[in-house]
């Protein structure tokens, strides 16, 4: 058994590969790609390569078979070095699904080409415009008819779709009024883009981020049985099982986001003088960004919790929510510090500060809205009654 030290010592060693790695991506290229709202190709096939992006996927599969804790700290390092993870994060928690349900063909058929960065499982489709956060209510229908499934209906707000060759779909498979339990009937399926003859149909969605996002019309789009993952009508069990993953990597996210922007805001009062001292003297500017900084710290000893649990096999989901919560309200309150202290500049592209602050909002409602994670907490935690 590794000792702990080593252990910290492999942690600290992945956070400075990353950061080396994304010494390369400087605030000009993410200017660039938000500006021109190009997808960062560059910076995906580098941590590609590196092996980064398959940290969670099993050495016998070719990946880094690292631990969820791991891959918070990479995503961690991509969002304080200025990047923005979330062109490629969606890899690191579908994978899940794939493992944790998939079949042992499935597996060996997708996840050494995942690893070796020839596919990429970018695309998770679940979200509908009639269901919203009521994910057991979604419309999409599958229907068998003898070695294929026909999908019919639409999914919004889908991102990089376009630059994936596979997606997670999420679609309904027995009608939503013949379920006695509501949980069940739906399924998942793995669908492989390239292999879509017609029916698909992928249109880009004008949004204040650079995150690719579309909506997916499927009309009679024909999938073969095999691309089904697990059993049929299982479906809304097997996406929550990754829920817990996927609210620690955006934690980690967030605290990114958050320390880069109290760097930025703590070195700019320091250095920009008016009045004749820097602004950082006034304890209006020192001490909220001071504060900032105390909620950012705190949020990460929550996301270790989480993921030290996770990589124990324990449950985790109050920690993981408190830790999605915590860190996004952290990030975004540097967020906001951090435009006041650079005032009008804040305002100005080339700083970078209204990109970073754009994007880390977007984690406060997305992947999950913070209301559906006090509603767990309150719920499912401290077992008040349910709003929905
Ligand atoms: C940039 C972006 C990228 C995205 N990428 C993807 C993706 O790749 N795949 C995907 O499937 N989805 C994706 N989403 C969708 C995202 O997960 C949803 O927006 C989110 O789950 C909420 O759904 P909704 O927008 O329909 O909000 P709604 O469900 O309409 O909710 C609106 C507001 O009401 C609140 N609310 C609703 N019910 C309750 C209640 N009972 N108690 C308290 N508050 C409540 C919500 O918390 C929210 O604040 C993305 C969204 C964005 C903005």
């Amino acid at each position: 058994m590794e000792s702990s030290a080593s252990v910290q010592e492999a942690r600290q060693s992945i956070r400075e590969e990353v950061r080396r790695l994304c010494q390369d991506f400087p605030d000009t290229y993410w200017q660039d790609v938000d500006k021109h709202e190009k997808y960062p190709q560059e910076f995906v096939s580098a941590l590609t390569e590196s092996g980064y992006l398959a940290a969670l996927i099993p050495e016998e599969y070719g990946g880094a078979g690292l631990g969820i804790t791991e891959a918070s700290i990479i995503l961690e390092e991509i969002n304080r070095s200025g990047g923005n993870s979330a062109v490629c994060h969606a890899q690191m928690y579908t994978m899940g699904t794939l493992l944790r349900h998939g079949s042992d063909e499935q597996k060996s058929r997708y996840l050494p080409a995942i690893a070796q960065g020839k596919l990429r499982l970018q695309a998770f489709a679940v979200t509908e415009p009639n269901a919203g956060s009521e994910t057991t209510r979604i419309e999409t229908r599958a229907v068998r008819k003898g070695d294929r499934y026909i999908v019919n209906g639409q999914k919004i707000f889908i991102s990089r779709a376009h630059y994936s060759d596979l997606m997670l779909l999420l679609a309904r498979t027995t009608p939503y009024e013949e379920l006695k339990d509501k949980t069940q009937g739906l399924s998942v399926f793995l669908v492989d883009m390239r292999e879509v003859k017609k029916g698909l149909d992928i249109q880009p969605l004008d949004i204040m981020v650079n995150h690719h996002t579309t909506t997916v019309f499927f009309e009679d789009m024909e999938i073969p049985v095999e691309s089904r993952i697990g059993e049929e009508g299982k479906g809304f069990r097997y996406i929550i099982d990754g829920w817990n993953a996927e609210r620690i990597l955006v934690a980690s996210e967030s605290i990114g986001d958050g320390r880069w922007f109290i760097d930025r805001a703590s070195k700019y009062a320091t250095n920009r003088v008016v009045f004749g001292k820097p602004i950082g003297t006034n304890q209006g500017i020192q001490f909220p960004i001071a504060k900032a900084y105390a909620h950012v710290e705190a949020a990460d000893l929550m996301r270790f919790t989480a993921a030290a649990k996770f990589d124990r096999s324990e449950k985790c989901g109050a920690e993981a929510n408190m830790a999605k919560l915590l860190a996004s309200e952290a990030a975004w309150e540097a967020a906001d510090v951090c435009m006041s202290t650079y005032g009008g500049y804040g305002f100005a592209r080339d700083y970078d500060i209204e990109r970073k602050f754009r994007e880390t909002r977007l984690l406060v409602a997305a992947p999950v809205s913070n209301n559906m994670v006090l509603a767990f907490l309150g719920q499912n935690v401290l077992g008040m009654p349910k709003s929905y």
